[in-house]
């Protein structure tokens, strides 16, 4: 299933890249084109210096999207580069700023990590948003985008089947990050 996504999300520039690869590994059938993280997926880097306490969390939200999808990327911007994406720590409540797909800027808010919501939660959450999802509420704890109203017991930090579905089909097309008009998700 994964592969066969993959594959069929590939541009047309990659696949022409890849069947010259292939004819350069002679026997190498098409399927065996490696369907790594890496060959055809998009990088979206991200700024956490100014994410405080909140690195750490920021880490490993960025991990786990890089273990759920294959056609999107989330990398730190090495120093010096513009980051397309920030992650700010402040006291309100965790809200993101969507510029595009996979750019914006993400407030994590102290407000709900006080209150006892799970920070690698609210890191992939927000994320999420950055890489297009919208709030899907109210949910259940399965869902990640269900945010705040799956509870503070909730810890779930992964995406569910249909959301990392949907981030690959956006991040699949053709001209993906195009510019859109700003949105703020407040959760
Ligand atoms: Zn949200």
């Amino acid at each position: 299933m994964r592969s066969s996504k993959f594959v069929r999300a590939l541009p047309a520039a990659v696949t022409a890249v890849l069947a010259l690869t292939a004819g350069q590994a002679v026997a190498a059938p098409a399927s065996a084109a490696p369907a790594e993280h890496t060959a055809a997926a998009r990088v979206v880097t991200y700024d956490a210096s100014g994410a405080a306490e909140f690195k750490d969390a920021v880490a490993k939200g960025a991990a786990v999207w890089n273990e759920s999808v294959v056609n999107v990327q989330l990398k730190p911007a090495t120093s010096g580069q513009r980051a397309d994406v920030r992650i700010i720590a402040d006291d309100g409540w965790p809200r993101t700023l969507s510029t595009g797909l996979g750019s914006g800027t993400i407030y994590f808010g102290r407000e709900a990590v006080d209150e006892g919501y799970n920070t690698v939660r609210i890191s992939s959450h927000e994320l999420g948003h950055i890489l297009g999802l919208p709030d899907m509420k109210p949910g259940p704890c399965s869902s990640l985008m269900s945010g705040s109203t799956a509870g503070v017991s909730c810890t779930n930090p992964n995406p569910n089947a249909a959301e990392k579905a949907e981030v690959e089909d956006s991040f699949g097309l053709v001209g993906a990050g195009a510019t859109a008009a700003p949105r703020l998700y407040r959760d």
